[in-house]
């Protein structure tokens, strides 16, 4: 079951402290790379993508707060204690003053960052915060805040098109799982099984830091040949799949939204906000590409959002299994939505002398359903490809292929 090897790497990857930048990422990204054959990039802190400067590159060492001498808050416990991207800080302070610093959650250590802004802090579960006694406090910050880089990791898969799907996930948040290590880890899989594959399209993997990384990436490449793509993120949680789409109408909104059909289960659509993940800058006006999100619960609609309550406990291998399922039918759906011609229009041709009327276990054992065969028979005038006759008929698209390859065999349709 591909689910456990996907969550054995969530584990693997859960306890490194990743940022936007530092070693937390170059750490995942090596660890990635022990299963698939990752490209690794470096872009200098300072460097101008679009709007937007490269920060310095931020490094944690440790960070605590003691009081008589005990640690009251320690980074080694949980790396959310510490405020991503705080400055190095080595004071004593009263409890007013370290109360400044202190962001609480009624119930989890909240994620707080700070890129942009030079500050320092730590994150607390409510109810240790009012636990804090008068007096005065040790504040030990060992972290670095210098000029270096940012690092992102891409893979390339070509096939025989030179037209590509982008895959895309972001690696840039500490311990938590759902948002996002289920996606990264997904994408892994995913890409690791499509390198096994003979390939219709080309497939292009990104794993970057959020918001920034995909500015980054988009302000150094060439989109040209982006065909569609999908923003990975909240895979492994227990919730039903969301699918948020395209700001354009797009066909990669047709066909996650036939994959999540054709399983039967519930399942919400979104329509484009321009707030969330990576699909905000992929989709910004300037690019427009066709590039959804395919997630299960939305960041933001489950509690354990951006705190510790997102945990290895909450991401469980079923769910990830799961939606690397939806993943690669995904894939299925794009490797085989053709468009055929019916050979034979004028009027049905006999079925039944060709064996293929009121069949139901044909000679390769697949069960394939008359009207499936009738319906590809008859949309099959070079206009409509198989996707639009899943859609229309209301058939699973896996279906349509059977009932396709069937027509085939006898020779009533061809490819365009
Ligand atoms: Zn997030």
């Amino acid at each position: 079951m591909q689910g456990l090897n996907i969550y054995s790497l969530l584990k693997k990857l859960f306890p490194i402290c990743r940022s936007i930048t530092g070693n937390g990422v170059r750490e995942t990204l090596r660890i990635i790379k022990e299963v698939i054959p990752l490209d690794i990039y470096e872009v200098t802190s300072g460097t101008r993508v679009f709007d937007w400067t490269i920060p310095k590159e931020w490094n944690v060492q440790d960070a605590w707060v003691k009081f008589n001498g005990q640690k009251v808050i320690d980074f080694k416990l949980n790396n959310l204690h510490l405020v991503n991207y705080s400055v190095p800080v080595n004071c004593k302070i009263h409890l007013s003053e370290l109360k400044k610093h202190i962001f609480t959650h009624p119930d989890y250590i909240p994620y707080v960052t700070s890129y942009y802004k030079e500050s320092w802090g730590f994150c607390l579960k409510q109810e240790d915060f009012y636990r804090l006694e008068e007096g005065e406090y040790e504040v030990f910050i060992d972290t670095s805040l210098t000029s270096g880089s940012l690092t992102y990791g891409e893979l390339f898969i070509k096939g025989k098109k030179k037209e590509e799907i982008l895959f895309t996930c972001y690696i840039c948040h500490p311990s938590m799982g759902n948002d996002n290590l289920s996606g990264t880890v997904l994408l892994t899989y995913l890409a690791k099984e499509l390198l096994s594959k003979d390939l219709e399209y080309s497939y292009r993997f990104l794993f970057i830091p959020e918001t920034i990384g995909a500015i980054t990436w988009l302000a150094k490449n060439d989109v040209s040949n982006i065909k569609y793509g999908l923003v990975c993120t909240c895979v492994g949680d227990k919730g039903k799949f969301t699918y948020k789409r395209s700001r354009r109408d797009s066909k990669i909104n047709k066909i996650v939204e036939k994959v999540l059909l054709d399983s039967g289960e519930n399942f919400k659509l979104v329509d484009f906000f321009p707030n969330g993940s990576d699909e905000r800058q992929f989709c910004s006006p300037g690019f427009n590409l066709e590039v959804g999100s395919l997630m299960r619960s939305m960041y933001n609609e489950f509690k354990e959002y951006h705190t510790s309550g997102d945990d290895l406990n909450f991401v469980q291998p079923y769910f990830l299994e799961d939606s690397y399922l939806k993943y690669l039918e995904v894939v299925y759906i794009l490797e085989n939505n053709k468009k055929y011609i019916n050979l034979n229009p004028y009027c049905e041709p006999n079925l039944g002398s060709r064996g293929l009327y009121n069949l139901t276990g044909g000679v390769k054992e697949v069960p394939v359903s008359n009207i499936a065969i009738k319906w590809v028979l008859n949309l099959s005038d070079g206009e409509n490809d198989l996707l639009d006759i899943a859609i229309r008929s209301g058939i699973r698209f896996r279906e349509i292929v059977i009932a396709t390859e069937r027509l085939k065999e006898v020779g009533l349709i061809i490819v365009v």
